[in-house]
């Protein structure tokens, strides 16, 4: 089933680079890189994921990263999607292959102590919460430059671009707007030419949005439904 699922996506993102490629030759044209979120799901679910090529997982809990990790091949790129507590940075400072969820100079400053004392430059995403919605977490499209600013002298952290989780819709064409708005951020960011800051990557499209973020320039979409069906929060504790 996860295995025809990922099929399934793997088409509608050929699809969907095709449309993006019509709309925006000025982009690049690598492809965007599919993330299999699997916060929730047990390592059989992953397992099988993987053996049907995906490299990428996402999760939202340092827990569940240090639940799997060990568990798991080595080869797996680990991204850290979610809202991510100071305190427990220490904790997969060796795990995580990017942060996709800075959203403080606090976090910031304290990735930059445990990616040192690791030996190593974590690659961070900014969250930049575009719809400005009082429930999500983020920096308001406002506050990215400054930010950007103070993060630049920070060693073994490279901050490497955008995220953002897009308002929930029943029609994602609504959620386009704010692809567009992140893609223009990061486009004013870069000719700031702020230094050790780049814009190489967006992350942002989830399950029922991510066509759109693609044809708006995504270059990574994180995908859990999709892949792997419904969360059962009620059956993990
Ligand atoms: C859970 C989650 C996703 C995946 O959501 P789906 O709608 O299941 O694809 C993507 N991004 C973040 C930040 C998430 O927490």
């Amino acid at each position: 089933m996860i295995k025809d699922n990922i099929t399934d996506v793997k088409n509608t993102v050929t699809e969907a680079v095709k449309r993006r490629n019509d709309l925006h030759p000025e982009m690049s044209h690598n492809d965007p890189v599919l993330i299999a979120v699997s916060k929730t799901k047990p390592v059989t679910d992953i397992e099988e994921a993987y053996d049907s090529g995906i490299r990428d997982f996402g999760e939202n809990k340092v827990q569940e990263i240090m639940d799997k990790y060990p568990v798991l091949p080595k080869d797996i790129r680990w991204h850290m999607i979610g809202h991510l507590q100071t305190n427990k940075v220490k904790y997969i400072a060796d795990k995580v292959y990017m942060i996709h969820s800075v959203e403080s100079v606090k976090l910031a400053t304290e990735i930059s102590k445990r990616a040192v004392a690791a030996g190593r430059c974590i690659p961070v995403l900014i969250e930049v919460n575009v719809a400005e919605e009082e429930s999500k977490f983020g920096l308001k499209p406002s506050e990215v430059s400054d930010f950007c600013k103070e993060c630049s002298a920070l060693p073994g952290i490279k901050v490497s671009g955008l995220m953002t989780v897009a308002p929930y819709t029943d029609d994602p064409e609504e959620n386009r707007v704010y692809f567009k708005q992140l893609k223009q951020l990061s486009v004013d960011i870069t000719n700031q030419n702020i230094d050790n800051i780049s814009m190489d990557f967006l992350s942002m499209g989830m399950t029922g949005d991510y066509e759109i973020a693609i044809e708006e320039g995504a270059s990574f979409i994180r995908v859990g439904t999709g892949i792997f069906g419904q969360r059962n929060y009620a059956r993990q504790q």
